[in-house]
């Protein structure tokens, strides 16, 4: 698309002017952009939370370092904070198991490079793995600790998606690791729950004292939109790509249309108070045709904020405050030779890297009696030919 970008879209060439970083990383192995993508925006998507007033019950204080964090889950599964009668609190838990995987982080390692679970990291420019480090053992060791010790839901790996609304909705769950939004809004127990308060809690500082949050949204998806080769009007077909890169294009995906959906107050779109009151307010704006992911458009973060409760907003500030996202790996385009290698070797690599973190996890093997044949196994399996591949990708997409 890129002659048919430079002659016809002057809104997606400004855009990709600006966004260097965003060119690059849908570019092909040739240079070549073959989609507009669907371009999220906002940095924030999910954070620690904790049940407060069950810290305020039990005299504790916001957990501020990993120790002060496992003080307070261990409180959480041995002082009754639901006030039953019996140890039936489940102090860590999570819809998606890999955010327990998520807590290496605490000890320094990393579970993923991106929002894609598992993924490759860079370092000063390097590719790795962050399952490959010194600090995942040594988080996977405590996490494997804290699971024997009930901790962590001891049905983390099979409860699923359910488990944010089953553990809350029953005063079971003490904390987790979830998007901002959607778990602020679960606050609305406080009706049936009394004193029920789910607070979002700046990340525990790592055994060293960093503190970072590694979940951010990414800013670019594979989802968008392309040009077929048969197509007969691709000058066309680009200037309505382009449309929705306007202003007015803009305002029309990400909140609908003017005087029905939103109004203009003072430069900004507003959505109208009966328009927000309708429901799910992402499934209303779906339904007439905003906010669609398989469109090619850039987000405006405006559309969400203005329904995040206050619980979220309170969560987003404690995080821009504390600036502790890191940088993302956006993924590379392969060519040819590249993508074999990857294929070959990369499946059984990660399938074997899996199977031990579960193990380990649930107590079956020693991380760090097996540590040496793991990574000796990992290269065997070919995790340095995968490597390999990746980083010459890396450096033809991103060096220049
Ligand atoms: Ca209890």
């Amino acid at each position: 698309m890129n002659d048919l970008i430079d002659e016809h879209a002057p809104n997606l060439k400004k855009f990709f002017e600006e966004k260097p970083h965003i060119k690059s990383a849908i570019s092909a192995a040739d240079g070549n952009m073959y989609y507009i993508p669907y371009l999220p925006d906002g940095k924030y998507g999910r954070a620690y939370w904790i049940r407060t007033d069950w810290l305020n019950k039990l005299g504790l204080d916001m957990p501020e370092t990993v120790e002060d964090y496992e003080k307070v889950l261990r409180a959480f599964k041995t002082q009754d904070p639901n006030g039953n009668g019996q140890a039936d609190e489940v102090p860590y838990f999570a819809r998606q198991w890999p955010e327990l995987i998520r807590l290496v982080t605490l000890w320094d390692g990393r579970s993923s490079g991106s929002d894609t679970y598992h993924d490759f990291m860079v370092e000063d420019g390097k590719l790795a793995h962050p399952y490959a480090g010194e600090g995942y053992r040594e988080g996977i060791k405590n996490l494997a600790r804290w699971y024997a010790d009930g901790l962590v839901d001891a049905e983390i790996f099979t409860r699923g998606s359910s488990a944010r609304d089953f553990l809350l909705s029953e005063n079971l769950g003490g904390s987790t690791h979830d998007w901002f939004a959607s778990t602020s809004g679960y606050n609305r127990l406080s009706a049936d729950i009394e004193g029920f308060e789910f607070k979002a809690m700046a990340p525990p500082a790592s055994v060293s004292g960093k503190r970072i949050e590694e979940h951010r949204r990414i800013p670019i998806k594979p989802d968008g939109w392309a040009i077929g080769g048969m197509n007969k009007h691709p000058v066309e077909t680009i200037k309505y790509f382009d449309f929705w890169f306007t202003e007015e294009g803009r305002r029309l995906a990400n909140f609908g249309v003017e005087g029905m959906h939103y109004d203009m107050v003072d430069g900004k779109a507003i959505f109208k108070p009966e328009f927000l009151d309708q429901g799910p307010v992402n499934r209303s704006l779906y339904q007439v045709g905003s906010q669609l992911q398989g469109r090619g458009y850039f987000q405006d973060y405006g559309y969400e904020i203005q329904w995040s409760n206050e619980f979220a907003l309170e969560g987003i500030a404690l995080y821009d405050e504390g600036d502790y996202l890191i940088d993302q790996f956006l993924g590379v385009a392969f060519n040819a030779d590249e993508q074999k290698v990857y294929d070959r070797y990369w499946g059984s690599v990660r399938d074997y890297m899996l199977e031990r973190q579960q193990a380990w996890v649930l107590g079956n093997g020693d991380v760090e009696a097996e540590w040496d044949d793991y990574t000796a196994q990992l290269e065997k399996k070919g995790l340095g030919k995968v490597l390999e591949v990746m980083q010459s990708a890396y450096d033809r997409q991103y060096a220049k």
